[in-house]
């Protein structure tokens, strides 16, 4: 179509905005008046640490996951080692996770002096595989870790059963996955949850912030002290803790944007569906499948690449006005802060090859329609285009 017109493809480029692979300011100035408001009242009242919002963010969280209790804490991070902490996980212990993951999952694993230990995920759902979890128990291991990636929910069934067997605790990885079910249970409701509302999650905050949720009283109660320097009562400590608090403002914003979940979830969805019909009848993009029994959120839209040509596509969606992303395109058993281990390039085939091969597409809730239209048509023009240099 547009070659014909090389005068018209020129200034048609020039028009190109750039479709990004995130974008805040929409949906701020879609619940500006609430989020103002909500600032506002916090700001008027003083109390920014420890107030009611926090309190009421709690409780809602944990209604929303499914649990009895909700923690929130500064970070995602925070929630996932102070679980392990809780837990009395420490030196000399093993903690099972998948190396695909973004480093926080094994940095929590390393803060509290437990030993990282992988297993591979499987290639369809990019979630640590089950049998390669079994595999490597040994009777130092305390915990696993799986990641709900991309917003997908680990295989927690088969998992469950794995912990049960072995009396091992599951700390879950929920920082991309807020309302993702499996069997219509919610992550965060199977073992230990730990969420982030960094920005650019699916629940994001202005800030810093997380929650660990969970059924245990006890364990609830140990994670409250620990994020307040270790102790119940101000200036009475029983054990080194840290100072992770969320803060009153992120609380007071989160709790606005809670509201609104559900529905920026569905309109995750509705784009998934919209770009799967589109990509369905090209041989050249893998598209995520969602599983049986699953509620995919769809953090990421992330399709799969021959490896030899993902850079190049990657480069000419660009030239295309379409920014994407790569995560993450180092396993984390590659990382050379993880070289200690003693892991080896070939020890997770499947983690290294989605390393090679995965690419995440714009998908967010305000994104419209037009655009996801040219985001998936300059993907497989971009493909197709390597397709014909190859046949000729
Ligand atoms: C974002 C993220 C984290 C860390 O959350 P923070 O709130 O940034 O500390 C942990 N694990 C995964 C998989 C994440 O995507």
């Amino acid at each position: 179509m547009r070659p014909h017109f090389p005068h018209r493809r020129k200034r048609r480029t020039q028009r190109i905005v750039l479709i990004p692979i995130l974008e805040l300011r929409s949906q701020y100035q879609q619940v500006k008046t609430e989020i103002d408001s909500a600032v506002s009242a916090v700001l008027a009242d003083g109390q920014f640490i420890n107030g009611p919002n926090v309190c009421e963010l709690e409780q809602e969280i944990a209604q929303y996951v499914g649990v009895a209790h909700a923690v929130a804490l500064n970070s995602g991070t925070d929630a996932l080692h102070l679980a392990l902490r809780a837990m009395g996980i420490g030196p000399g212990d093993e903690v099972i996770t998948s190396p695909f993951s973004f480093i926080a999952t094994t940095e929590a694993i390393g803060i509290v002096g437990a030993k990282p230990i992988f297993a591979d995920i499987d290639r369809d759902s990019f979630t640590i595989d089950p049998p390669s979890v079994e595999a490597v128990i040994t009777p130092r291991t305390r915990a696993i870790i799986p990641v709900h990636l991309y917003g997908a929910a680990a295989p927690m069934r088969e998992l469950n059963a794995i912990a049960n067997r072995y009396r091992l605790a599951i700390v879950e990885d929920c920082a991309q996955a807020i309302g993702a079910e499996l069997d219509r249970k919610r992550v965060g409701s199977f073992g230990v949850g730990c969420f982030s509302f960094f920005p650019s999650k699916n629940l994001g905050a202005y800030g810093d912030g997380g929650m660990l949720t969970t059924d245990d009283p006890q364990l609830a109660a140990r994670v409250r002290s620990l994020r307040a320097h270790g102790g119940r009562r101000k200036y009475y400590h029983e054990e080194l803790g840290v100072n992770s608090r969320l803060d009153e403002i992120q609380a007071a914003i989160l709790r606005v944007k809670l509201r609104h979940l559900d529905r920026w979830i569905e309109m995750r969805r509705h784009h998934a569906r919209g770009y799967s019909r589109q990509f369905e009848s090209d041989a050249g993009v893998r598209a995520p499948r969602e599983g049986t029994g699953m509620r995919h959120v769809f953090h990421q839209y992330t399709v799969r690449l021959q490896e030899q040509e993902r850079d190049r596509v990657q480069r000419e969606l660009l030239d295309a006005g379409v920014q994407t992303a790569v995560y993450y395109p180092v396993p984390l058993h590659r990382q050379i802060v993880h070289a200690p281990l003693g892991y080896a390039e070939g020890d997770f085939p499947q983690a290294e090859a989605a390393a090679r091969e995965v690419l995440s597409l714009p998908i967010f809730p305000e994104l419209s329609d037009a655009q996801r239209d040219h985001v998936a048509r300059s993907l497989i023009r971009a493909i197709a285009r390597q397709a014909a240099a190859c046949a000729s």
